[in-house]
């Protein structure tokens, strides 16, 4: 198999620190990974397995029962693993199977679980303003009337928490606060990873700490506090020179200013790369910044080469983001969120385990490092090296 493939590397080192630096401005507040969409692409059970073993993270969210029920066989029994969409009739027998515990969002859950697994413990999500997912405030009191409910944790979400300085931020920890009085016994989590970086107050008993662990900066503005986890290169697989006037890829929309070098590298929108990055996004080629050239294929990207002085070999390598280039910078000239262009691409990865797949995934590579080296076996659990 040819080394020619687009490679999404994990620094599992970056990530642990990451867990760190938001547990620190968090100080009394247990620090919860949120793992699901496959650890934002990044490969939920590395993720999980790297946090529990080099962090003791003991505490992991994900959005489905199925999420959960890969991710327990993945860290083992000694770990909750909480279900952020709840529990339904379709789901229960997942929950039992693999200890998974639900936040429950509705009243319509709450009966279903205290009817169904009664004194089993739960978390009970409050909507406090953003109107996405949780119960109504004026479900309140019929919600503590469920009898056979054991509400180990009281939750609420943040709409605002990537601005901090956002007045809804403390208006819902207001309300937040209101009702977490009202469950003296359980514990208490407000804050994802913006939320926890707002400040120590937003900490409460438990933060939900999703983008920030993987190097995406969680606030909207401002150097982020994240170090690069993720890292997205490919490789150069043909060089052409260029007269002015000449164009490049589909539909002609690059046209040279001047002689031009280009290089032709291995990734696209079949790989989770947005075609919205034609003509905008940019690459680092033997340290300098190169910018697409014309439109972002289904397999490959046309870099403008001309401004690194030298030509490019086969076999470069071009990062679209990493330690060089920030990933919230690249996911902006894609007119997205490092979120999203984690989500997408990572998605499309495939640990190189799991095989030479021909299909779709099966191109672009994921490969998990600790501190730049190969991350030990012991660190990426099922996802293999
Ligand atoms: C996804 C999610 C989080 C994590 O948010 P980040 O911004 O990625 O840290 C926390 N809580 C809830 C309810 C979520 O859906």
């Amino acid at each position: 198999m040819s080394a020619l493939n687009p490679v999404l590397e994990v620094d599992l080192a970056a990530l642990c620190a990451n867990y760190r630096a938001m547990a620190a401005a968090v100080p009394r507040a247990t620090p919860a990974a949120v793992v699901k969409c496959d650890a934002y692409g990044l490969g939920a059970a590395a993720v999980a397995t790297a946090l529990k073993e080099k962090e003791n993270c003991r505490s992991f969210f994900v959005a489905y029962p199925e999420e959960g029920a890969e991710l327990r066989s993945a860290i083992g029994g000694d770990a909750d693993i909480y279900v952020f969409n709840g529990p339904f009739d379709e789901t229960l027998a997942a929950h039992r199977a693999f200890a998974l515990t639900p936040v429950l969002n509705s009243l319509e859950q709450a009966a279903l679980w205290a009817r169904e697994m009664p004194g089993k413990s739960a978390a009970v999500h409050f909507d406090t303003g953003m109107h996405r997912l949780g119960l109504s405030l004026a479900d309140l009191d019929r919600v503590r009337a469920v009898s056979g409910l054991n509400i180990a944790v009281v939750m609420s979400h943040l709409a605002c928490a990537s601005d901090p300085k956002n007045p809804m931020n403390a208006r819902q920890k207001e309300d937040f606060v209101a009702v977490a009085k009202l469950f003296p016994n359980a514990r208490k989590s407000l804050s994802s990873s913006g939320a926890a970086l707002i400040g120590p107050a937003f900490g409460f008993d438990l933060v939900r700490l999703g983008v920030g662990l993987y190097g995406v900066n969680p606030h909207d503005s401002g150097p982020s506090p994240a170090r690069p986890v993720a890292r997205l290169t490919a490789p150069v697989i043909q060089v052409h020179a260029m007269n002015a006037g000449e164009t490049v890829g589909y539909g002609a929309t690059f046209s040279a200013a001047r002689r031009s070098v280009l290089a032709t590298v291995a990734l696209g929108y079949g790989d989770g790369f947005p075609r919205s990055g034609s003509n905008r996004a940019s690459a680092l080629l033997g340290g300098i910044l190169c910018p697409v050239a014309g439109r972002v294929s289904m397999d490959l990207i046309v870099l403008d080469a001309t401004a690194a002085g030298r030509t490019p070999k086969i076999g470069d390598v071009a990062e679209f983001f990493g330690p060089g280039l920030s990933i919230d910078g690249a996911a902006a000239t894609c007119g997205t969120i490092g979120y999203e262009l984690l989500t997408t691409i990572g998605g499309l990865a495939r640990p190189r385990a799991a095989g030479n797949r021909a299909g779709l995934g099966g191109r672009l590579r994921r490969r998990y490092l600790w501190n730049g080296a190969p991350a030990d076996a012991s660190l990426v659990g099922a996802e293999g090296t």
